[in-house]
């Protein structure tokens, strides 16, 4: 099954509106037509300039689309510093981060925060990117396989069949996020095809053909193409590189 490839960048907290719309604009402009024919593209800033991107984005047509970094368990009320799905969908936000690794270890969401985030997504009509990987010393006690499913496994409890053709999983290992270090082209293919297999198992082959899979972790342009030459391996999540028109363009031309 042909699966369009994505590329997304996520900016994490780096950046003001203004330096964001900066960059969006030199991304574009770098973009060709054929490229972004080819290719779904996706920016996703901090909360703080979703508004004046998305603007942006209708305003020029930009063939980009927005992203969120995070969403809030919860409809709505007293949760100070929370930004909800309700208030994301209003701003034609299309994407959100679920499971960052960096919100799984530094401000402590568990697989239960994770999939109650990509119900409150999914809810609200847009599409989770929820991401899984394993950290170093899982890698090297031989749990990368384990991890991942269970991860997958608890992220995607109680989503429906028809609700899987909105999301898309980042596999993210975590040694090799903001590191410098890449899973070799095989190591991520791996990775790739024991989530595509689990989806499988847990809903049916169809839907494991079908899900889009990212490869997240120190990818540039320099690495994307032996990456997404990769059978299961569908698109990237980028840090680092979508901070830079000049590499984020180049990325996506290589994709
Ligand atoms: C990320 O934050 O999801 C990421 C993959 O970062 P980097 O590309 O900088 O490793």
């Amino acid at each position: 099954m042909a699966r369009k490839p994505f590329i997304a960048g996520n900016w994490k907290m780096n950046l003001t509106h203004l330096e964001g719309i900066k960059l969006v604009q030199e991304t574009a402009y770098k973009l060709t037509k054929a490229e972004t024919d080819k290719v779904d593209v996706a920016v996703i800033p901090a909360f703080t300039a979703l508004r004046s991107i998305q603007t942006l984005i209708d305003g020029d047509r930009l063939p980009l689309s927005l992203g969120a970094q995070d969403v809030a368990i919860e409809d709505s009320g007293a949760f100070t510093g929370a930004v909800s799905a309700e208030m994301l969908a209003a701003l034609d936000v299309r994407w959100v981060l679920a499971g960052h690794s960096e919100r799984r270890e530094i401000f402590g969401d568990t697989d239960a925060d994770v999939n109650a985030k990509v119900k409150q997504i999914l809810k609200y009509g847009m599409n989770p990117i929820l991401c899984v990987g394993e950290t170093l010393d899982q890698r090297e006690a031989g749990e990368t396989d384990t991890v991942l499913s269970h991860q997958v496994t608890k992220g995607l409890a109680g989503i429906s069949h028809d609700d899987m053709a909105r999301v898309v999983i980042a596999y993210e290992p975590v040694w090799a996020i903001g590191t410098g270090k890449t899973a070799t082209p095989e190591d991520a293919n791996t990775g790739c095809a024991t989530i595509r297999a689990t989806i499988a198992q847990l809903f049916n082959e169809d839907v494991g053909d079908a899900i889009i899979i990212q490869y997240g972790g120190s990818v540039k342009p320099g690495n994307v193409a032996e990456l997404m030459a990769q059978p299961d391996i569908d698109g990237a999540l980028v840090g680092g590189a979508s901070l830079s028109a000049d590499d984020f363009a180049a990325l996506v031309a290589a994709s």
